[in-house]
Protein backbone atom coordinates (compact mmCIF):
# COMPACT_ATOMS: atom_id res chain seq x y z
CA UNK A 1 0.00 0.00 0.00
CA UNK A 2 1.42 3.47 -1.29
CA UNK A 3 1.18 6.03 1.73
CA UNK A 4 1.57 9.97 1.18
CA UNK A 5 2.64 11.82 4.53
CA UNK A 6 2.57 15.97 4.19
CA UNK A 7 4.86 17.94 6.59
CA UNK A 8 4.24 22.04 6.07
CA UNK A 9 4.85 24.56 7.77
CA UNK A 10 7.17 27.92 8.13
CA UNK A 11 11.11 27.76 7.78
CA UNK A 12 13.18 26.26 10.13
CA UNK A 13 10.43 24.63 12.17
CA UNK A 14 12.23 21.23 11.94
CA UNK A 15 10.66 19.84 9.35
CA UNK A 16 13.62 18.33 7.13
CA UNK A 17 15.03 16.33 10.58
CA UNK A 18 12.05 15.51 11.90
CA UNK A 19 10.58 14.13 8.05
CA UNK A 20 14.04 12.62 7.15
CA UNK A 21 13.94 10.26 10.17
CA UNK A 22 10.51 9.35 10.18
CA UNK A 23 11.07 8.25 6.57
CA UNK A 24 13.80 6.14 7.93
CA UNK A 25 12.18 4.56 10.53
CA UNK A 26 9.37 3.74 8.71
CA UNK A 27 10.74 2.79 5.19
CA UNK A 28 9.55 5.94 3.12
CA UNK A 29 10.86 8.47 0.83
CA UNK A 30 11.53 11.35 2.14
CA UNK A 31 10.96 14.08 -0.45
CA UNK A 32 12.60 18.12 0.61
CA UNK A 33 10.47 20.03 -1.81
CA UNK A 34 12.33 23.78 -0.32
CA UNK A 35 15.72 21.75 -1.66
CA UNK A 36 14.05 21.87 -5.27
CA UNK A 37 13.26 25.52 -4.67
CA UNK A 38 17.16 26.45 -3.38
CA UNK A 39 18.53 24.54 -5.89
CA UNK A 40 16.77 26.85 -8.52
CA UNK A 41 17.22 29.78 -6.78
CA UNK A 42 21.12 28.67 -6.43
CA UNK A 43 21.22 28.50 -10.87
CA UNK A 44 19.49 31.70 -11.05
CA UNK A 45 22.28 33.54 -9.00
CA UNK A 46 24.84 31.32 -10.95
CA UNK A 47 23.42 32.58 -14.10
CA UNK A 48 23.63 36.16 -12.81
CA UNK A 49 19.75 36.63 -12.48
CA UNK A 50 17.65 39.14 -10.27
CA UNK A 51 16.26 36.98 -8.30
CA UNK A 52 13.15 39.56 -8.18
CA UNK A 53 12.86 39.27 -11.65
CA UNK A 54 10.17 36.99 -12.13
CA UNK A 55 10.43 36.62 -16.22
CA UNK A 56 14.13 36.29 -16.29
CA UNK A 57 14.17 33.65 -13.65
CA UNK A 58 10.99 31.74 -15.35
CA UNK A 59 13.16 32.27 -18.71
CA UNK A 60 15.59 29.49 -17.42
CA UNK A 61 13.10 26.74 -16.29
CA UNK A 62 13.56 24.99 -19.52
CA UNK A 63 17.89 24.76 -18.50
CA UNK A 64 17.17 23.47 -15.59
CA UNK A 65 17.19 19.63 -14.02
CA UNK A 66 17.14 18.96 -10.38
CA UNK A 67 17.53 15.83 -8.87
CA UNK A 68 17.18 14.69 -4.96
CA UNK A 69 19.05 11.51 -4.76
CA UNK A 70 18.35 9.06 -2.28
CA UNK A 71 21.34 9.64 0.28
CA UNK A 72 20.21 13.74 0.72
CA UNK A 73 22.30 15.09 -1.80
CA UNK A 74 20.41 17.79 -4.37
CA UNK A 75 21.61 18.32 -8.14
CA UNK A 76 21.06 21.01 -10.21
CA UNK A 77 22.02 19.78 -13.91
CA UNK A 78 24.37 17.70 -12.58
CA UNK A 79 26.38 20.13 -10.03
CA UNK A 80 26.06 18.74 -6.58
CA UNK A 81 24.81 21.82 -4.73
CA UNK A 82 24.18 19.93 -1.38
CA UNK A 83 26.41 22.53 0.58
CA UNK A 84 25.65 25.76 -1.50
CA UNK A 85 21.07 25.89 -1.25
CA UNK A 86 21.78 26.20 2.55
CA UNK A 87 24.20 29.49 2.28
CA UNK A 88 22.28 32.50 3.49
CA UNK A 89 22.62 34.22 0.15
CA UNK A 90 19.82 31.48 -1.32
CA UNK A 91 17.71 31.57 1.97
CA UNK A 92 17.31 35.08 1.49
CA UNK A 93 16.50 34.67 -2.47
CA UNK A 94 14.27 31.76 -2.01
CA UNK A 95 11.29 33.19 -1.47
CA UNK A 96 11.34 35.12 -4.40
CA UNK A 97 11.70 32.40 -6.77
CA UNK A 98 9.20 29.96 -4.61
CA UNK A 99 6.54 32.78 -5.70
CA UNK A 100 6.71 32.31 -8.96
CA UNK A 101 3.75 29.94 -10.75
CA UNK A 102 5.34 28.80 -13.76
CA UNK A 103 8.25 27.60 -11.39
CA UNK A 104 6.33 25.91 -8.67
CA UNK A 105 4.22 24.69 -11.71
CA UNK A 106 7.52 23.03 -12.90
CA UNK A 107 8.66 21.87 -9.41
CA UNK A 108 5.39 20.57 -8.33
CA UNK A 109 4.97 18.20 -11.40
CA UNK A 110 8.14 16.40 -10.41
CA UNK A 111 6.98 16.07 -6.99
CA UNK A 112 3.91 14.88 -7.46
CA UNK A 113 4.86 12.54 -10.03
CA UNK A 114 7.50 11.25 -7.16
CA UNK A 115 4.65 10.56 -4.46
CA UNK A 116 2.95 8.37 -7.42
CA UNK A 117 5.90 6.13 -7.15
CA UNK A 118 6.38 5.38 -3.80
CA UNK A 119 4.95 5.85 -0.47
CA UNK A 120 6.62 9.56 0.32
CA UNK A 121 7.14 11.21 3.04
CA UNK A 122 6.91 15.38 1.34
CA UNK A 123 7.92 18.78 3.43
CA UNK A 124 7.25 21.45 2.01
CA UNK A 125 4.36 24.89 2.02
CA UNK A 126 1.76 23.77 0.36
CA UNK A 127 2.22 19.82 0.12
CA UNK A 128 -1.28 19.07 1.98
CA UNK A 129 -3.17 22.37 0.20
CA UNK A 130 -2.44 21.73 -3.14
CA UNK A 131 0.97 19.52 -4.18
CA UNK A 132 -0.65 16.27 -2.60
CA UNK A 133 -4.42 17.91 -1.68
CA UNK A 134 -5.75 13.61 -0.95
CA UNK A 135 -2.41 12.96 1.34
CA UNK A 136 -3.03 10.14 3.75
CA UNK A 137 -1.75 12.18 6.86
CA UNK A 138 -1.05 15.85 6.98
CA UNK A 139 0.88 17.82 9.85
CA UNK A 140 1.51 21.08 10.42
CA UNK A 141 4.53 21.67 12.55
CA UNK A 142 5.45 25.27 13.66
CA UNK A 143 7.16 26.46 16.47
CA UNK A 144 7.80 30.11 17.45
CA UNK A 145 10.23 32.56 15.29
CA UNK A 146 13.07 32.86 18.20
CA UNK A 147 13.02 28.86 18.56
CA UNK A 148 13.44 28.15 15.09
CA UNK A 149 16.12 30.93 14.29
CA UNK A 150 18.24 29.64 17.40
CA UNK A 151 17.67 25.77 15.70
CA UNK A 152 18.72 26.67 12.19
CA UNK A 153 21.89 29.27 13.20
CA UNK A 154 22.78 25.81 15.35
CA UNK A 155 22.42 23.65 12.12
CA UNK A 156 24.38 26.25 9.69
CA UNK A 157 26.92 26.34 12.53
CA UNK A 158 27.46 22.99 12.67
CA UNK A 159 27.36 22.35 8.87
CA UNK A 160 30.35 25.22 8.67
CA UNK A 161 27.87 27.64 6.93
CA UNK A 162 29.21 31.16 8.70
CA UNK A 163 26.24 33.06 10.04
CA UNK A 164 24.47 35.65 12.98
CA UNK A 165 21.81 34.57 14.84
CA UNK A 166 20.45 37.96 13.81
CA UNK A 167 20.59 37.23 10.30
CA UNK A 168 18.79 33.92 10.54
CA UNK A 169 15.86 35.48 12.59
CA UNK A 170 15.93 37.83 10.30
CA UNK A 171 15.50 35.86 7.16
CA UNK A 172 12.90 33.30 8.79
CA UNK A 173 10.48 36.23 9.78
CA UNK A 174 11.05 37.47 5.64
CA UNK A 175 10.63 34.35 4.52
CA UNK A 176 7.64 33.47 6.78
CA UNK A 177 6.34 36.88 5.12
CA UNK A 178 6.61 36.30 1.71
CA UNK A 179 5.51 32.29 1.56
CA UNK A 180 2.50 32.99 3.48
CA UNK A 181 1.41 36.57 1.76
CA UNK A 182 1.96 35.03 -1.70
CA UNK A 183 -0.49 34.63 -4.26
CA UNK A 184 -0.47 31.05 -5.75
CA UNK A 185 -0.30 28.17 -3.50
CA UNK A 186 0.76 29.86 -0.29
CA UNK A 187 1.72 28.72 3.43
CA UNK A 188 -1.34 27.68 5.09
CA UNK A 189 -2.54 25.26 7.26
CA UNK A 190 -5.06 22.66 5.38
CA UNK A 191 -8.11 22.35 7.40
CA UNK A 192 -7.72 18.39 7.34
CA UNK A 193 -4.20 18.95 9.24
CA UNK A 194 -3.33 18.47 12.67
CA UNK A 195 -1.50 21.25 13.93
CA UNK A 196 2.22 20.31 16.12
CA UNK A 197 3.84 22.93 18.18
CA UNK A 198 7.30 21.63 18.48
CA UNK A 199 8.55 24.77 20.27
CA UNK A 200 9.27 22.66 23.59
CA UNK A 201 9.91 19.45 21.96
CA UNK A 202 13.21 17.73 21.10
CA UNK A 203 13.57 15.92 17.66
CA UNK A 204 12.63 12.44 19.28
CA UNK A 205 9.56 13.56 20.91
CA UNK A 206 8.03 14.99 17.45
CA UNK A 207 9.94 12.03 15.77
CA UNK A 208 7.84 9.65 17.76
CA UNK A 209 4.78 12.37 17.97
CA UNK A 210 4.44 11.98 13.80
CA UNK A 211 4.98 8.38 13.90
CA UNK A 212 2.13 8.03 16.42
CA UNK A 213 -0.14 10.25 14.47
CA UNK A 214 0.60 8.60 11.23
CA UNK A 215 -0.44 5.14 12.72
CA UNK A 216 -3.27 6.57 14.14
CA UNK A 217 -4.85 8.06 10.85
CA UNK A 218 -3.99 4.93 9.09
CA UNK A 219 -5.55 2.90 11.60
CA UNK A 220 -8.83 5.42 11.44
CA UNK A 221 -8.76 4.96 7.62
CA UNK A 222 -8.12 1.56 7.43
CA UNK A 223 -4.79 1.72 5.61
CA UNK A 224 -2.47 -0.77 6.64
CA UNK A 225 1.02 1.05 6.21
O1 LIG B 1 12.00 24.20 3.56
P1 LIG B 1 13.01 25.24 3.19
O2 LIG B 1 13.19 26.28 4.25
O3 LIG B 1 14.31 24.67 2.75
O4 LIG B 1 12.38 25.95 1.94
C1 LIG B 1 13.02 27.05 1.31
C2 LIG B 1 11.98 27.99 0.72
O5 LIG B 1 11.37 27.35 -0.40
C3 LIG B 1 10.82 28.40 1.62
O6 LIG B 1 11.11 29.53 2.42
C4 LIG B 1 9.74 28.71 0.62
O7 LIG B 1 9.92 30.02 0.11
C5 LIG B 1 10.01 27.74 -0.50
N1 LIG B 1 9.15 26.57 -0.48
C6 LIG B 1 7.88 26.67 -0.99
N2 LIG B 1 7.10 25.57 -1.09
C7 LIG B 1 7.54 24.38 -0.70
C8 LIG B 1 8.83 24.24 -0.14
C9 LIG B 1 9.60 25.38 -0.02
O8 LIG B 1 7.45 27.76 -1.34
N3 LIG B 1 6.75 23.31 -0.87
Amino acid sequence: MKITVAIDGPAAAGKSTVAKEVAKRLGYTYIDTGAMYRAFTWYCMEKGVDCQNEAACCALIPEVTIKLRPNGQVLCNEFDVTKEIREPRVSGNVSYIASYKDIRLFLVDQQRAMAAKHSVIMDGRDIGTYVLPDADVKIFQIASVETRAVRRYDENIAKGISCTLEEIENDVRKRDYIDSHRDFAPLKCAPDALTLDTSFMSVEEVVTKVIEIINAKLAEKGING
